[in-house]
């Protein structure tokens, strides 16, 4: 028998959390502790503890797959490629978009834009960041310079005031909600905001059930509590932030005076008081979010309010500080830090820029050129374009996403899809998206190829292959690749290995260029921007300036604003949506686990106990729920851990699939759907 250990990196969340894959005469059969990682130092949750389930599941797609007649058949790779390039090659570039994906490695997505941009000559790229945190690359980067968490996962345990909001850390990021608790034992305090008492508000010393929707309400309710009292940071303020005299002037109208927020938020008055003062006192107060911050309409609004109440208290550049963006996905940092949005090129170069635009043309040398440096369409408004202008885009090559699970409005996504003309979808299995496809490529997963991820502290860490992929599967870049060279463009896809695709990456990537994979290859691995092959990472940022032209933070007024739809009396509810601790995303992975599924093997609907007696609605009832979009049926769990008024649903269950029933209303700078609020009826199914 032949028994090895791998060292690799978690593939489900942004914590990134370092396990061994344990292999047996070639195949991986179990995960085993890595305890010398500084992230988890050992410890994993149950995703990452059964993380090797579904590799070897029968489901993998082992050969392309091409429909012929409505169905699906068995293709070699010079069939799928032969089709694909002349497809390919038959739109006019901006008639093409592609989608990468916070799943895979960086080389893939640096591929992928590589791809998109060079051989498609497309400005429509992006990926689902565009679903969980464009709000935040978006609002961050307008405030301090940068679009990214600012501190790291361990110093969380030094922080002597932790203040979760619309995170459920604890179910969604097991190992940094360890680190919480670290703090915490220390004596720190732990202030939860969150319309649901979920298992990580049941360990906070203050919960402020606040209503879904009502972030920044709650924000300047605090922040006017913090300068009425003269706690300020103004030392802080005066050398190291510009526009505090705006903020000011919004905070201190009478709109979030601590009785209207309370109103607004339905947080009793004296539990705002005391967030206020924890947060400004404690000396080191760490933020954590997720997206019950970012999803929202006012997504941008919600993170840049978080950063003006962490620049007032002056509590950022320091160890336990931090606004601490919680990301949702393995590589969703990466795939941002790759250029796969349709802004920017990898480091968040933009693509506007005629400089950066000569940079990767100079750099890529496709002799026919690059896409021009235009915007191109988010993935939400694309979505958009598709069926309001059908044949503006004809052709979509989507690599490791399922927007038939993840995205708003399905039933909208599906009329989306079917107005195309050409789709292609890589993936490790038959998604609900790949049912739509004309060609299905089968990958490997990250079991089966080296590469490197970066989580959400950005700390870029290693893949390492432990088996090989199943049948005919490829890593994507190597797919890529021979899509390229099938068009033509084998001589700009020259690659023979993922180190050499990182080296190209990082020499155009400044955050990236001291990287390369021998320094990447210790437990500690390096978090960016790391300029140089001498400069140790940078776990902090902003400790002495942000990243903005003057080096100073910006301040910002943010006016209140409800949701866009708002409970009536024909849908009286709120429905907010998440996850639960035992799937992840839209369940391709984790529903092919035997011992994920069977904790949650399908989803349910959370309804206050005293609303579920007013619609007569008993605990394991099935009911139908409802809203302008669509409606599904479902399991309730009826309970006092929700706020009244609120109902949630997690989103990963295709049989009742929360994206049925959610609104496709969007931010209006980061285009993220307000996946966190629309209103919803629920009604009991009635006996034949
Ligand atoms: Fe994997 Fe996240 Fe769990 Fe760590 S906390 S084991 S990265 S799912």
């Amino acid at each position: 028998m032949d028994l090895k250990y791998v060292q690799t990196t978690c593939p489900y969340c942004g914590t990134g959390c370092s396990l061994n894959l344990v292999v047996k005469d070639g195949k991986v059969v179990g995960t085993a502790p890595y305890h010398r990682s500084p992230v988890n130092e050992g410890k994993l949750c149950p995703k990452g503890t059964y993380a090797h389930e579904f590799i070897n599941s029968p489901d993998r797609l082992t050969k392309p797959l091409i429909k012929k007649d409505g169905k699906f058949v068995e293709a070699t790779w010079d069939e799928a490629l032969k089709l694909i390039a002349e497809k390919f090659k038959s739109y006019k570039p901006d008639e093409c978009a592609c989608l990468a994906s916070a799943r895979v490695s960086n080389e893939d997505n640096y591929a992928m834009m590589k791809f998109a941009r060079g051989v498609l000559k497309t400005k429509h790229i992006d990926h689902c960041a565009r679903l969980c945190h464009a709000s935040t690359v978006a609002g961050l980067a307008n405030i301090f310079g940068s679009g990214a968490m600012t501190n790291s996962i361990g110093d969380i345990a030094d922080s002597k005031c932790v203040f979760i909001i619309g995170s459920n850390t604890f179910e969604c990021h097991p190992l940094i909600g360890r680190r919480v608790m670290q703090a915490k034992a220390k004596g720190a305090k732990f202030i939860y905001a969150d319309p649901r008492l979920t298992a990580t508000g049941k360990q906070a010393d203050l919960y402020l059930q606040f209503r879904s929707g009502t972030d920044v309400a709650l924000f300047n309710g605090m922040m006017q509590e913090i300068i009425k009292n003269g706690w300020e940071a103004k030392d802080f303020i005066e050398k190291r932030c510009n526009g505090f005299d705006e903020l000011k002037k919004e905070v201190m109208k009478d709109e979030y005076s601590l009785e209207n927020v309370s109103s607004i938020t339905g947080v009793p008055v004296d539990q705002i008081k005391t967030a206020a003062e924890w947060v400004a006192k404690s000396g080191a107060t760490a933020i954590l979010y997720s997206m019950g911050i970012t999803q929202h309409t006012t997504g941008v609004d919600n993170v840049k309010s978080v950063g003006n109440l962490q620049m007032l208290t002056g509590n950022l550049g320091r160890p336990g500080t931090g606004v601490n963006a919680l990301r949702g996905q393995n590589n969703v940092q990466g795939a941002c830090d790759m250029g796969c949005l349709p802004v920017v090129y990898t480091a968040y170069q933009k693509v506007i820029d005629e400089a950066a635009q000569k940079k990767f043309a100079d750099a890529w040398k496709f002799p026919d050129g690059i896409a021009k440096g235009e915007n191109g369409y988010e993935v939400t408004t694309l979505m958009n374009v598709l069926t309001e202008k059908p044949g503006e885009i004809k052709c979509l090559y989507i690599m490791g996403e399922n927007p038939m699970i993840s995205d708003p409005d399905l039933t909208h996504v599906e009329h989306a899809l079917k107005t195309l003309d050409f789709l292609v979808v890589q993936d490790i299995f038959l998604n609900e998206t790949a049912e739509f496809a004309d060609v299905v490529l089968p990958a490997a997963c990250y079991a089966e190829k080296d590469g490197t991820q970066t989580s959400t502290e950005r700390r870029v860490q290693m893949w390492r292959k432990a088996q090989d992929p199943p049948g005919e599967a490829k890593g994507d870049w190597e797919i890529i690749a021979s899509i390229a060279a099938a068009m033509g463009y084998g001589a700009q896809f020259p690659w023979k290995t993922s180190e050499e695709v990182f080296n190209e990456m990082a020499s155009l990537t400044p955050s990236y260029a001291g990287m390369t994979y021998e320094r990447l290859n210790r437990p500690e691995a390096l978090h960016w921007p790391c300029p140089t092959k001498e400069h140790p990472g940078t776990p902090i940022l902003h400790s002495e300036k942000f990243g903005m032209p003057d080096g100073k933070g910006l301040m910002t007024a943010i006016p209140f604003k409800w949701p866009v739809e708002v409970p009536d009396e024909e849908y009286p509810y709120v429905l907010t949506t998440g996850r639960s601790i035992w799937q992840w995303h839209t369940g391709t992975m984790t529903r092919r686990s035997v011992d994920l599924e069977r904790e949650e093997p399908t989803g349910w609907i959370e309804i206050n106990t005293g609303d579920a007696q007013k619609l007569g609605i008993k605990d394991k009832e099935l009911v139908k729920a409802k809203t302008r979009r669509g409606e599904i049926t479902i399991t309730a769990r009826v309970t006092d851990n929700i706020k009244p008024g609120v109902m949630f649903i997690p989103f990963h269950y295709v049989e009742c699939a929360a994206n049925m029933l959610t609104i496709n209303a969007l931010d209006p700078i980061a285009k993220i759907p307000e996946s966190k609020a629309c209103a919803v009826r629920v009604e009991k199914i009635q006996e034949a």
